[in-house]
């Protein structure tokens, strides 16, 4: 391919992922500046964005707080709540006679032993008695369950003494972000792309527009969602489906009102396991958003919404839920010559873990500090393909690794879900590997990681699974012993002392 400088950029597509590379290219490209890249969004105004990922992962306070918005702008503009981790409810074992069992994901690195030491193989020794591995290594699982915010009000901005992420409205974010990337110096089309034009060398030319005819730029980076219009269509990235290890392939959303103005806001998400998938319930300040993502080769769509609507209850009367048709995969290739695919155009891996918006980031970051503004396209391209491929696998072992290990029977899902020829193969190893000792950093030894070992600690132990670790091999029981009961009077401490989640969100939405 013909080596150009990069100095115009057009981004097509105004969702999460248009508006979010779009105003964090601006601002790491300096396109404010005469000397800047020009970066151009042009989105349709009649085809909507997805509209439903409510959910984020830690990385989004360092997003924001790049992108220069002060964090209580923040949280009122995109409607927003803390998020200090996941609640999963029923995934172990299926509910009997009304009882739940649950287990937490927080946000919190473990503590960690004198020395550096990982406490997981004394946890495994019954060394904090039968405290569940999160709350035995953590505050945080004390702190959610009081529904206690993750830092006071007077704390510095994006920072407290929980790690955190949020909580938002979709629709909210993507104007919040819209105006964002405009103050940054993108320029902004309400526009369809109706054709991608090639040159001879395979790269794209131009792409048609019905309303503002051919626009020619140096990258083209593909935001259209599901739809996929330049990287699928036009450069023929295969799509490769990953439906044979993730099976849930629908979702039904509905956002339901509080039952009553000061209802406690909840600080995780609800996962709640069902027959053949799990529902999400999300706290807003002002309504919930919840919805079951379910398998369609393992219940109806009838079926589906009468377990919604029996999770919601009254609270979803008079109400119509969303159906939405999910591909679950990714691109074969992100970046094809100058076209880079980002968001769901580049590839998708169902709610669990929000991983969406991680992976938006993930990629604006890389094609930010690693642009070849001057050269070396094709290089580039082949390290942002491994790189994005590998945090696809990655995430996919890591959600599989929810649903595999589940002892639930109540239906072919979750037995088809433990079928070993369904998990990958390097998710098999790993397992075979933490039947004698805990996952560790020597795992996952990929930096760029989303999800480190400790994430899989929180998963296998909160799941039941069971590691033979070598008493001899671990001889600081007393230490150990002294650090749980350190852990165990700090989350009371933290508890107690951090302020309701509610009257914090409410403080911060009308003072700032
Ligand atoms: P979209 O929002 O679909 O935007 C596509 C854009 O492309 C639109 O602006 C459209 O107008 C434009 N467009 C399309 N074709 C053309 C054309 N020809 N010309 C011009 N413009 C065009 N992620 C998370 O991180 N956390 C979550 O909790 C989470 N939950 C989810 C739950 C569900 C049920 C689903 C389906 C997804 C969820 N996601 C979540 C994923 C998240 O929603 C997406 O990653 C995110 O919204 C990015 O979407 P997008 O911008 O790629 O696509």
């Amino acid at each position: 391919m013909t080596e150009r400088p990069i100095n115009d950029i057009l981004i097509v597509g105004g969702g999460t992922a248009g508006w979010m590379t779009a105003a964090y290219l601006a601002r790491r490209l300096g396109s404010t500046r005469p000397d800047g890249v020009r970066i151009t969004l042009i989105e349709s105004s009649e085809i909507g964005i997805i509209g439903v990922g409510e959910g984020t992962f830690p990385t989004i306070q360092n997003t924001m707080r790049t992108l220069g918005v002060d964090e209580a702008r923040f949280l009122r503009e995109a409607g927003a709540a803390f998020k200090q981790g996941i609640k999963f409810i029923d995934w172990k074992t299926a509910p009997k006679d009304g009882i739940h069992s649950h287990y937490y994901h927080p946000f919190a690195q473990p503590r960690l032993l004198n020395g550096g030491l990982d406490l997981a193989p004394y946890w495994l020794m019954g060394e904090a008695g039968d405290i569940p591995f999160s709350d035995a290594v953590t505050l945080q699982d004390k702190v959610c369950e009081a529904m206690r915010g993750p830092k006071r009000r007077d704390d510095p901005q994006y920072g407290g003494p929980m790690a955190y992420a949020y909580h938002f409205d979709a629709g909210k974010l993507a104007a919040l972000l819209r105006d964002v990337g405009k103050a940054t110096g993108v320029r902004h089309l309400l526009g369809n792309v109706l054709a991608v034009n090639k040159a001879d060398d395979g790269a794209i030319a131009s792409v048609t527009t019905r309303e503002h005819g051919d626009l020619v730029a140096d990258l083209y980076v593909d935001c259209t969602g599901f739809a996929g219009a330049l990287i699928g269509e036009a450069m023929g990235s295969a799509w490769i489906d990953k439906g044979d290890t993730l099976f849930v392939d629908r979702a039904l959303a509905l956002q339901v009102p509080y039952d009553r103005p000061d209802a406690p806001v909840a600080t995780t998400t609800i996962s709640t396991a069902h027959e053949a998938g799990w529902t999400w319930d999300i706290g807003l300040p002002d309504r919930r958003g919840t919805g079951y993502v379910y398998s369609s080769r393992h219940t109806t769509d009838d079926r589906a919404e009468q377990i919604l609507r029996g999770y919601v209850g009254q609270a979803g009367d008079g109400l119509t839920p969303r159906l939405l048709k999910l591909k679950v995969g990714h691109r074969q290739a992100h970046w094809i010559r100058n076209c880079v695919a980002v968001g769901l155009s580049g590839g998708f891996l169902e709610p669990l873990e929000s991983t969406g918006i991680v992976l938006i980031e993930a990629a604006a970051y890389m094609l930010a500090r690693n642009l070849p503004r001057r050269g070396g396209m094709e290089a580039a391209a082949r390290q942002f393909n491994a790189a994005m491929t590998d945090r696809y696998l990655r995430a996919i072992d890591f959600i599989k690794l929810h649903y595999c290990l589940s002892q639930r029977t109540d239906n072919r899902f979750w037995t088809d879900n433990a079928d070993p020829a369904s998990i990958p193969e390097t998710l098999r190893d790993h397992l075979a590997m933490w039947k004698y000792r805990p996952p560790n950093v020597f795992d996952f030894p990929n930096l760029h990681e989303s999800f480190k070992y400790f994430n899989y600690q929180y998963i296998l132990y909160g799941m039941g699974f069971e590691t033979r670790v070598d008493p001899a091999a671990h001889v600081h029981g007393d230490l150990a012993r002294a650090d749980f009961a350190r852990v165990r009077e700090a989350g009371l401490r933290a508890a107690a002392g951090l302020p309701d989640h509610r009257a914090l969100l409410t403080e911060i939405h009308a003072h700032g």
